[in-house]
């Protein structure tokens, strides 16, 4: 089994290099981000709870995201492996990403991080929000926020799994197949 986080700033590519991977590698992609909005245009209790929290770039409970992905790894019992994409997002949730995965004997086969500079974030966030109408991509005030909490519980998750020598970086700045390349070259040592 093939278990990988794609890791990163908002606004670093992860969602777009998860959707190729996930077809060179057979993966299931679990973005906590996209099946949160799912609960939201749902209307789900989960849904009305994060709607708030998420419209002001704030994190969702490490419980609540943890709860989604159990589910959704249990749904896919048959699945080849998993791209955790926008989680584990505080060092607590990678901690109990790792006690849930240990429980179904299963466990992270690596990290991959995509650097990219913080005023490439911010552009590429406002084109994504004109694109896609995600409000939290088109608020400026939201969009720092959102950076502000990456640098503050996110980046700690580094050292996390930098401990377990499971956590590779690479650069996240070029066209999208030439950063495609440098994230299969790592992954490919690993498999
Ligand atoms: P994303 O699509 O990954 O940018 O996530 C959008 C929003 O969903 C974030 O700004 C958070 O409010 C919420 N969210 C997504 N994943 C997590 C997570 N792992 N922990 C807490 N909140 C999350």
């Amino acid at each position: 089994m093939l278990n990988l986080v794609i890791f990163g700033a908002p606004g670093a590519g992860k969602g777009t290099q998860a959707a190729m991977l996930i077809e060179k590698y057979n993966l299931v992609h679990l973005s906590t981000g996209d099946l949160l909005r799912k609960e939201i245009a749902e209307g789900s209790e989960i849904g009305k709870q994060a709607q708030a929290i998420m419209a002001r770039g704030e994190f969702v409970s490490d419980e609540m995201v943890v709860s989604i992905i159990s589910g959704q790894i249990d749904r896919h019992a048959d699945a080849n492996g998993f791209i955790f994409d926008g989680f584990p997002r505080t060092v607590r949730q990678a901690g109990m990403l790792d006690e849930l995965l240990k429980s179904k004997n299963m466990s992270i086969s690596i990290v991959v991080a995509m650097e990219v500079p913080e005023t490439e974030l911010v552009r590429r966030l406002l084109e994504r929000g004109k694109v896609s109408g995600r409000a939290d991509d088109q608020n400026m005030d939201v969009i720092a926020n959102r950076i502000h909490v990456y640098h503050e519980k996110t980046e700690p998750v580094t050292g996390y799994y930098d401990a377990q020598k499971k956590f590779v970086s690479v650069n996240g700045l070029g066209a999208i197949e030439e950063i495609f390349g440098r994230l299969t070259a790592v992954i490919d040592q690993v498999k």
